[in-house]
Formats: C-alpha cells, structure tokens, sequence
C-alpha cells in the first residue's frame, strides 16, 4: 500500500498508486502552490519512505 510523507507534516496513505498521485497532487496545489512532482516524482518518493 502506498505511503507518502510530506515535508509540511500531511501523510498520505491510499489503496493504489494512481490514487496517492492525485492526492498528493491535490495536496501541492493547495498548500504549497507552485510546487509540483510529476507521477514519477511521487512514486519515488513514496517507494523511499
Ligand atoms: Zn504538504
């Protein structure tokens, strides 16, 4: 099951990856706008924590 951490504190944890990409990707855009990770930003990041 994917997991995510952001710097700011959010944990993100979904049934798939496709499912932890448009979260964190919701996450960006409303609490840190302007930054932004593609899919594979994300599942690397996910597979390192
Ligand atoms: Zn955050």
């Amino acid at each position: 099951m994917p997991s995510l951490r952001c710097p700011c504190g959010t944990n993100f944890r979904t049934e798939t990856d496709d499912e932890l990409v448009e979260q964190v990707q919701e996450h960006l855009a409303e609490a840190h706008p302007g930054r932004t990770y593609s899919r594979d930003d994300i599942l690397m990041l996910a597979a390192m924590s």
